[in-house]
């Protein structure tokens, strides 16, 4: 096979066809940019989805990678390894966390949480005492278990019957969880900032007041931070930035930079309840994986860094609303540290999805957080100037668009 023959269109042959990848393939990146097959460059501000925390080939991560490849890639549970101890005991001390379980993805994480808020429960209480509350518009992954606790039914049709004992209330009403949360409650499971569903950030009073109802119904407080971990949102885990300490957070995405791990961080009482055999992973604390993690939490817990990640917050956020004086094209621009939505008005609803193929033809790439949302979730380290080529791109792409008009 020529690599003339490996190109976009093969994806439509040879893959099932569950993504619409943009129309080029990425081969190369360094820092905060991209090139394709063609050496077209991009600034990418997807960071592949709020993952690339430090870019593409950051050095350190590049340095810790080949070390490990060199010692050893894979033990299995059946050992343990010293990336793995070494970055759990730095988790350990950077939050309220004291205990750690290791593996591959978001999902994982969550899925882990969830059974063992479950567990913890019928270990502590009763059968009964099983339900699991979460939020409209919540995403927690694509296991049965984790769209069944999300709150976007479109991920669950098709795919019944799902795992039963989950609600869902409406996002910062705390009078709706209220309502829902009983006795029966194990956990309340909760982005800090929703970010799938539309980069909504929750309400301070809301953290607090699900804070006080799982301490009220012996529940659990669950953070998904999946995506607002690992210096997101300007702290090195969003709930830091609250007054709000959850029972069980669940990291992944940018904590591998790029190298897929997940983590489920817990207290001393409640990681009990997963004793010897009650649940595992074969890939799970990998040393390559911990390697590289324990890399990237060295890099994002730098305070400069974190500092940083909110003075970009206000650039980039600067630029869409002059962006936006000039089209009038946002309804709102919201969001934390380097996770920011433009929301678009009525008129442009539903089609987030061009503006996305648009800005790729002017060199930058951005998100969607569903159909009405821009979403950019950029490296934390990424400059002013290219946040400023980025907009500028961006605004050319909006320009056309106008141009063009939206879709009736
Ligand atoms: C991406 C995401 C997940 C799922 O993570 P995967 O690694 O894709 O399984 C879960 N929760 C949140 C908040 C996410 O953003």
């Amino acid at each position: 096979m020529s690599s003339s023959e490996i190109n976009r269109a093969l994806f439509d042959e040879v893959m099932v066809p569950n993504y619409s990848p943009q129309q080029m393939v990425p081969v190369r990146g360094e820092g905060c940019r991209l090139w394709d097959q063609d050496d077209n460059e991009y600034i990418d501000l997807t960071g592949g989805i709020a993952v690339t925390a430090l870019g593409h080939r950051h050095p350190a991560l590049v340095k810790a990678l080949k070390e490990q490849a060199d010692r050893v890639w894979h033990l299995s549970n059946v050992f343990t390894n010293e990336p793995a101890l070494r970055l759990a005991k730095k988790l350990t001390e950077a939050t309220f966390a004291e205990r750690v379980f290791f593996c591959n993805s978001g999902a994982e994480a969550n899925e882990a949480a969830f059974k063992l808020a479950r567990k913890y429960a019928h270990d502590h209480f009763d059968e009964e005492k099983s339900e699991i509350v979460s939020f409209v518009q919540s995403f927690h992954g694509r296991t049965l278990f984790t769209v069944t606790v999300g709150g976007q039914p479109k991920y669950c049709q098709g795919f019944e019957p799902v795992p039963g004992g989950v609600k869902h209330a409406p996002f910062n009403d705390l009078a709706a969880v209220e309502a829902l949360v009983s006795e029966r409650t194990c956990a309340i499971v909760v982005e800090p900032v929703q970010g799938e569903g539309g980069v909504i950030p929750a309400d301070p009073d809301f953290l607090r007041g699900l804070r006080e109802l799982c301490d009220r119904h012996n529940a659990l407080l669950i953070f998904d931070e999946v995506q607002t971990g690992v210096g997101r949102t300007g702290s090195l885990y969003a709930y830091m930035d609250t007054d709000v300490t959850p029972d069980i957070l669940t990291s992944a995405k940018g904590l591998g930079g790029g190298f897929p791990i997940g983590a489920m961080l817990t207290t001393d009482a409640i990681a009990r309840s997963f004793s010897v055999g009650t649940h595992g992973t074969t890939y799970g604390g990998n040393p390559l994986g911990c390697a590289v993690a324990e890399a990237v939490l060295d890099e994002v817990s730098r305070p400069e860094l974190l500092v940083g990640v909110a003075d970009k917050h206000d650039r980039f956020v600067a630029a869409l609303e002059a962006i936006n004086q000039r089209h009038g094209l946002f309804a709102d621009i919201r969001g934390k540290g380097l996770l920011i939505g433009a929301e678009l008005v009525h008129a442009w609803k539903g089609q987030a999805g061009r503006f996305l193929a648009a800005a790729r033809e002017q060199g930058v790439l951005i998100l969607m957080a569903g159909p009405d949302v821009l979403r950019f979730a950029p490296p934390l380290i990424i400059e002013d100037a290219d946040i400023d080529a980025a907009m500028a791109s961006l605004e050319r792409a909006i320009e056309q668009l106008i141009q063009e008009g939206p879709e009736s």
